[in-house]
């Protein structure tokens, strides 16, 4: 066959931003990388060595679809811990592939042909790709410049169609995190209008300035997503989990099923201990460089990043491809911003790498301005 069919679905997925950036990249020798979306420390040693155990004890076999009860059972913990329930153990957990993972099963369960998504504009890109995979709208409310999605922001945005609302708190790209006080408001708006918010908190753990503050203690109809990607440096033994009104679970668990299966086995042997495992350094490091990266850049209109590992930086020049271009020439890999939203005037650095290499990047990038 000398042309093959590709389903019409997939015209509505897009990655040549992205791309573009790493054809780019990959002409690079010895770039100061400061795109990088994972943890630059390894998987903390105990957990490596669960998951060998694991492996050695034989449990290389599909686990349950909804997770492994010991998974799970500390999962619950989790929850009753920071929220309350006193019922956890009673609610739904599913274990899923990755938090892409639980979006891809959360975004197929409950999005529609038609319904509308609003989310936050920056955003995490996979967002509105799956929205469009499942044929729905994503409606994106503009949080320029200070990144915080508001209940304020929010409500002109709500029509007859919204299905769902997406929060992302700490963010990427953003690093914004969302206060109490505005998620209570969020919760009180959707209350109102009867709306499902699937609540992504990947990056719970990377707080700076305070507590971090769950969607799921303010809001009933939660759908809430968490994962090891992140925390523990597990990007690539792919496993998260999800939570929620349980009618949505089951359907997410039964596509689970048909799907991914389950988590990968010796992953979740570990990722239960995960939830024991302090991160506190890792954390105290991480807030260290969020404020060189302040420091350097502040003055350039810098919205301070409250958690995750991301700035999202106002491009001297205003435009973002024109000055990132620039910025790969001197060597200095960082993403235009129209890669996470629809303005192409900030872009995003990630400072999960060493610090001398953050130094010399941050040094490069003021020389540039
Ligand atoms: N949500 C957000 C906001 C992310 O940044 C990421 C990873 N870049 C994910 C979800 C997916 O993470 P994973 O599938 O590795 O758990």
């Amino acid at each position: 066959m000398d042309t093959y069919q590709i389903a019409s679905r997939m015209d509505k997925l897009d990655a040549s931003g992205i791309r573009k950036v790493f054809d780019l990249a990959a002409k690079m020798k010895d770039p100061i990388n400061l795109s990088i979306g994972q943890p630059d420390f390894d998987v903390p040693e105990n957990l490596k060595q669960i998951a060998m155990d694991a492996i050695a004890a034989g449990q290389n076999k599909y686990t349950q679809t909804q997770g492994t009860p010991d998974l799970r059972a500390a999962i619950a913990k989790t929850c009753a811990a920071e929220f309350g329930w006193s019922d956890a153990a009673d609610r739904p957990m599913l274990v899923t592939s990755g938090v892409s993972g639980g979006l891809l099963l959360a975004i197929l369960a409950t999005v529609n042909p038609g319904d509308e998504v609003i989310l936050a504009d920056p955003y995490f890109v996979m967002y509105t790709h799956l929205i469009n995979l499942a044929g729905g709208v994503p409606v994106l409310v503009d949080t320029y410049p200070d990144f915080q999605l508001t209940a304020a922001r929010l409500a002109p945005h709500i029509t007859d169609r919204t299905r769902m609302v997406i929060l992302n708190t700490p963010s990427n790209p953003t690093g914004a995190v969302m206060p109490a006080s505005e998620l209570q408001a969020i919760a009180d708006l959707c209350r109102q209008h009867k709306l499902l918010v699937l609540s992504d908190e990947i990056y719970n753990d990377f707080c700076y300035d305070g507590e971090f503050a769950s969607f799921a203690r303010y809001y009933e109809d939660t759908l809430l997503l968490r994962g090891f990607s992140k925390s523990h440096a597990m990007t690539g033994w792919r496993v998260g989990w999800a939570t929620g009104p349980a009618a949505i679970l089951e359907k997410m668990t039964m596509l689970q099923q048909y799907t991914f299966v389950c988590a990968p086995s010796m992953a979740q042997a570990a990722a239960a201990m995960a939830l024991e495992t302090a991160i506190d350094h890792h954390v105290a490091s991480f807030a260290t460089r969020r404020d060189m990266v302040f420091d350097a850049l502040g003055d350039w209109g810098l919205a301070k990043p409250g958690g995750a590992f991301y700035a999202f930086v106002p491009a001297p020049g205003g435009n973002a491809t024109e000055f990132v271009t620039r910025a790969i020439a001197n060597n200095v890999l960082v993403i235009p911003g129209n890669v996470f939203s629809q303005k192409d005037t900030h872009f995003r650095l990630s400072f999960a790498t060493a610090e001398d290499k953050l130094a010399e990047g941050l040094a490069i990038l003021k020389s540039l301005a």
